[in-house]
C-alpha cells in the first residue's frame, strides 16, 4: 500500500494545481531516530504549517521551504512537542528581515504567546499575531478553507478539516479515536491520523490501531496516513497500518517524516 503514494522531489519552481502534504515531524515528545516534532506542511498556492514542534525548523530547510514563503501557522494544541519551535521560527523570520508571524491556535495560545514575551522582550519585534479558535469555529488563510473540531486529549486541542483545490485534508493532532473527528474525515482524500501507540497498549488521550480502525471502519475517506507515533511503535509500524487498513477499510500507511502526498 506504500506504493499507492506518491514521492515526490519537492520543487517550489513547479506550478502545481494540487495539495501537497509534506508530514515534517511525525514523533513526540521522546526523541527517536527518523521522526522530530509534530509539524505537517500543507501546499497548494501558498504554504501553511500544521504545529511547530523541535526540528521543525530543521525539516523546513530540508524540505527546500524558505522562512520567506511561511508566514502563518496553526496549532492543534499547546503541548510542547507541538509548539517548541514556534518561537524559534518567529525569531528566524525576524533574524531575516521578514515581517511578522501569524498564529491560529485553540484558547490558551495568547496567554502561551504573552509569557514568552515576559521571558524574550524582543518577541515584540517578532510580531507575532494570535487568532484564537473554538471548536466549530471556521476560518480561511492563505488560501485553505479551515473548520475546527475538539478532539479528544489531555488538554484543549483542535482537529482541522483542511480545503483546498478541491481536495480535502483531515489532521487529528493529538486526540483518542473520537467519533467527531471521525465525522469531520467524512469525505477527506486524506486523513492525518494520530496512532501514538501499538497493541496491545491502553491508553488514554491517544490512539491506537485497533479502536482507530474500528472508528473509521464504514467513514467514506480515501487513505490514512498516521503519525505521532512513541518509540514504543518502532518496529511495528507495518502491524500498526495493516491493522487500521484492515479494521477500517481504507488504504493505511504509518507516515515517516518528509514522507510527501500529493492529492
Ligand atoms: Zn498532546
Ligand atoms: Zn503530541
Amino acid at each position: 500500500m506504500r506504493h499507492e503514494y506518491h514521492y515526490l522531489p519537492l520543487d517550489h519552481k513547479q506550478n502545481i494545481m494540487s495539495l501537497k502534504v509534506t508530514l515534517l515531524g511525525t514523533g513526540v515528545g521522546i526523541p527517536q531516530p527518523g521522526r522530530s516534532q509534530a509539524a505537517v506542511l500543507l501546499e497548494s498556492e501558498l504554504p501553511l504549517l500544521f504545529d511547530c514542534g523541535a526540528g521543525t525548523l530543521l525539516r523546513l530547510e530540508q524540505a527546500g521551504m524558505g522562512l520567506e514563503a511561511l508566514d502563518t501557522v496553526v496549532l492543534t494544541h499547546l503541548h510542547l512537542d507541538h509548539v517548541s519551535d514556534l518561537l524559534a521560527l518567529a525569531n528566524a523570520r525576524y533574524l531575516s528581515g521578514l515581517p511578522g508571524l501569524d498564529v491560529w491556535g485553540p484558547e490558551g495560545t495568547e496567554v502561551f504567546i504573552k509569557i514568552a514575551q515576559s521571558v524574550y522582550p524582543n518577541l515584540d519585534k517578532m510580531q507575532v499575531s494570535v487568532h484564537e479558535l473554538l471548536p466549530m469555529d471556521s476560518f480561511s488563510v492563505k488560501g485553505f478553507d479551515l473548520f475546527a473540531e475538539e478532539a479528544r486529549h489531555s488538554i484543549t486541542s483542535l482537529a482541522f478539516r483542511i480545503e483546498a483545490m478541491d481536495r480535502v485534508v483531515v489532521y487529528s493532532g493529538d486526540t483518542e479515536a473520537c467519533t467527531r473527528v471521525a465525522a469531520l474525515a467524512a469525505g477527506a482524500d486524506l486523513l492525518i491520523h494520530e496512532c501514538s501507540f501499538p497493541e496491545p497498549f491502553d491508553v488514554t488521550n491517544h490512539s491506537t490501531p485497533r479502536k482507530l480502525g474500528n472508528l473509521l471502519c464504514g467513514v467514506a475517506i480515501k487513505r490514512v496516513v498516521l503519525t505521532h507515533l512513541y518509540p514504543q511503535a518502532q518496529e511495528h509500524e507495518d502491524e500498526m497500518e495493516s491493522l487500521v487498513a484492515e479494521l477500517s477499510g481504507v488504504p493505511t500507511v504509518v507516515g515517516w517524516d518528509m514522507m510527501n502526498v500529493i492529492l
